[in-house]
């Protein structure tokens, strides 16, 4: 070992990355085209234009382009709260008695509390760029609402938050935390919109999903003048946007020479695995280097490990474009479980296609356990993490134990996604034993895939 490795390797700011980098250029198979709902046939800019900003369309539709620069104004803000600590998991490695070095990049140091602020920023840049008016989302366990109702109040622009209703109500700080940065936040299912209306009636006492919320928002963006709709996961541009993980992540290990052997994040609709790994994935796609690379997903919504290979909507109402993508059916309504950030149908159609490939493999695992991570993980390493992201840390876990008995001094990576601090009745139920684990049978699951849309 060459340097002593600290505890936290920090990047200068000038070791930032200044631009996003776009694993597509260097896939040989690339992702499928995104669909137009209407004609079933790729969608072109011009469709797009009345859903998504005009540069994030473009982003979204370039498969071709390796490198896309950071505007200096997103820059400027990311230098805010970034670069985030590559930390060295020593009192993590020593309480496992494992050989193995573990890292995990953690993007929980700023206020929305997760990753989700580097695609947030991006978008409502180029919102307020092409003088919108404001953008609608959905939110999900209340991550992406948060982080976008900081960076639109960032650039003054109105945010308008359809929040998946289980959320809603177990989790009334961060719908304050939202409205403090002046977005307007809506239990979904609402009766704000014809699709929330429709899904009320059909599904009554639904808690609400995802793929719902999503309908929503993009209904309310395209009847109101001025606005677009903006998607904090899923999409191929937020997953563009969320490469600075990773390249910080590269940078910080080539700093200190070290070579990761397992790269570890967790999957809900693919943004932060994918942002983390891509830099890697590109060394695997240009025969450059072999890594193992993991995607960890709950059990209740295990889109790559149980789900099939197929365009599907991203959204219940099926009014977004369809993706070619791992997926359990958009009318697939997972349990309500503790990690609402990874309750997603889908997968981002990039990680679907190098998971295809085998660039990338992929485990599910189940709740209970991944609190039995979270809490170790709090005890020993300090920080109290969101419950998405203890779905990596309880298989960086599983890794460095493989290692205790093989005895082998493999290098561990993984991404904390963010803090648990909006999480404490997930973490009550734990500490009283309270916890289910809910996984869905196969029957429920070919359920929803036998109602999949039919594509050529
Ligand atoms: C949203 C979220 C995730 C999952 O989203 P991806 O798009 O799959 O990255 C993971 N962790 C946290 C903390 C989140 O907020």
């Amino acid at each position: 070992m060459s340097k002593e490795i600290p505890y936290k390797i920090y990047l200068e700011e000038n070791e930032m990355p200044k631009q996003w980098y776009n694993v597509r250029a260097d896939m040989k198979n690339k992702p499928a085209p995104i669909l137009n709902p209407a004609t079933m046939k790729p969608i072109t800019l011009e469709e797009l234009a009345p859903i998504f900003c005009g540069e994030l369309a473009k982003q979204e539709l370039d498969d071709r382009t390796p490198y896309f620069d950071i505007p200096q104004e997103i820059q400027d803000f990311y230098r805010m709260y970034r670069p985030s600590p590559l930390v060295r998991a020593y009192c993590l490695e020593k309480k496992l008695g494992t050989p193995a070095h573990i890292y995990y990049k953690f993007e929980g140091n700023n206020t929305s509390g997760s990753h989700k602020l580097n695609s947030a920023i991006a978008q409502a840049y180029y919102a307020k760029k092409q003088g919108l008016k404001g953008v609608t989302t959905e939110t999900g366990a209340g991550q992406w609402g948060t982080a976008l109702s900081m960076a639109c109040s960032y650039f003054d622009l109105d945010c308008q938050v359809y929040m998946v209703k289980v959320s809603y109500e177990q989790k009334p700080f961060r719908r304050e935390v939202m409205r403090t940065y002046g977005a307007t936040v809506t239990p979904s299912p609402s009766m704000n919109t014809n699709i929330g209306r429709k899904i009320n009636q059909e599904f009554p006492g639904t808690t609400g999903s995802l793929g719902c919320a999503i309908s929503e928002a993009v209904e309310a963006a395209t009847t109101q003048e001025g606005y677009r709709y903006v998607l904090g996961s899923v999409l191929s541009q937020v997953l563009l946007h969320q490469t600075v993980i990773g390249l910080e992540t590269k940078t910080a290990l080539d700093k200190y020479g070290i070579k990761a052997d397992v790269i570890i994040g967790c999957a809900g609709g693919g943004s932060n695995l994918g942002g983390l790994i891509s830099p890697f994935a590109g060394e695997v796609l240009r025969g450059e280097a072999d890594y193992e690379m993991i995607a960890v997903e709950p059990a209740s919504c295990p889109s790559l490990t149980r789900g099939i290979y197929a365009y599907d909507f991203c959204d219940t109402g099926k009014i977004c474009p369809l993706a070619k993508m791992y997926t359990l059916g958009s009318s697939f309504i997972p349990s309500a479980n503790h990690a609402g950030g990874l309750r997603y149908h889908g997968m981002s159609s990039i990680v679907s296609q190098l998971y295809e490939d085998g660039i990338l493999t992929a485990r599910s695992v189940e709740q209970t356990e991944v609190f039995k991570a979270a809490q170790m993980f709090a005890r020993v390493e300090g920080i109290l993490p969101a419950p998405e992201s203890s779905h990596a840390i309880k298989v960086a876990i599983d890794e460095a134990m493989k290692c205790k008995e093989t005895g082998e001094e493999k290098n561990i990576v993984f991404g904390l996604t963010g803090t648990g601090y909006f999480d404490m009745v997930a973490y009550q139920k734990f500490n009283d034993g309270d916890m289910a684990d809910y996984v869905p049978t196969d029957e429920e699951i070919r359920k929803s895939l036998s109602m999949l849309p039919k594509v050529e």
